[in-house]
């Protein structure tokens, strides 16, 4: 059986192609914009592409994050907490705590053995720690986000950043910048504030080992290690970690009986 998850975030919408033994046979991922049904159009004809196999073929589209009921065509919508559960708990099937930083929220789930939800605890009233937190920061640095994590490896001064609110803390950065404080202590500055903040978070579960991270954050190595040092774990991430959520869907779309919404 072939089947589908449509991802649409509030930053970017994702659309993955799953075989029944859950293994990725496309995707495809492009930023949200304005008009959801459209773009997730657009995402999963992508993805059918990348695929190599007709339309036809796929059973099953589940759909996922904020805009998952906006999409005509999706068999069934699932909430994102669950369907990162069990795109993590596909590639890491031992992991117990998942870390989820997407462009608008930052979430951490606890997981059972069979990837199902049993506790979480999320940040989705303000944009301090999340993705648009580093895209802020990054922008008003004049880098492009891609670059945040190689440059804070080049390190060699730990800056701290005291304001957590973005609009306070992207005046701190040009600050520094006009101090002529290196960009590079600077970005592990921002990594090392948006690690606390979300290991704050974190306390309020059980974080146990092995820990997994999911959501476009995660392709920031820079911050993964702020988080790994902050957490004194390491952090296993996906190959494709922005993925995560709609590659869950299309493997609980294959596992339709057993799945929750
Ligand atoms: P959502 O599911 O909420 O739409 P994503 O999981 O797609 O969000 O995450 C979007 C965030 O991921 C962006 O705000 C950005 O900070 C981060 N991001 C995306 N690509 C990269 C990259 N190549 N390197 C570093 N960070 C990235």
């Amino acid at each position: 059986m072939i089947t589908a998850g449509i991802d649409i975030g509030s930053a970017t919408t994702k659309a993955a192609i799953v075989n029944k033994n859950r293994q990725m046979l496309g995707f495809s991922v492009m930023p949200t914009g304005g008009n959801n049904r459209e773009t997730a159009e657009v995402v999963f004809a992508e993805a059918i592409n990348r695929s190599g196999i007709e339309k036809e073929s796929i059973q099953k589209i589940y759909t996922t994050g904020y805009g998952r009921e906006n999409i005509p065509f999706s068999d069934r919508h699932i909430t994102e907490i669950t369907c990162h559960a069990m795109g993590i708990h596909s590639s890491f099937p031992k992991a117990k705590t998942i870390i989820d930083i997407g462009g608008q929220d930052t979430k951490g789930i606890e997981i059972d053995p069979y990837g199902r939800v049993m506790n979480f605890v999320m940040n989705d009233k303000c944009a301090a720690g999340t993705g648009r937190f580093l895209d802020v920061m990054a922008r008003a640095l004049g880098l492009a986000v891609d670059d945040l994590g190689r440059l804070s490896e080049e390190s060699a001064n730990v800056i701290k950043i005291s304001s957590m609110c973005t609009v306070f803390a992207e005046s701190e950065v040009v600050s520094l910048v006009a101090k002529g404080v290196l960009a590079s202590d600077i970005v592990r500055g921002i990594h090392n504030a948006v690690a606390e903040r979300s290991t704050i978070m974190l306390k309020r579960l059980n974080v146990n080992q092995p820990i997994a991270m999911s959501g476009g954050v995660a392709k920031n190595r820079g911050l993964v290690q702020s988080l790994e040092s902050k957490l004194g774990a390491s952090i296993n991430i996906p190959e494709n970690p922005q993925m995560t959520g709609a590659f869950g869907a299309a493997v609980l779309a294959q596992t339709a009986k057993k799945a929750q919404g």
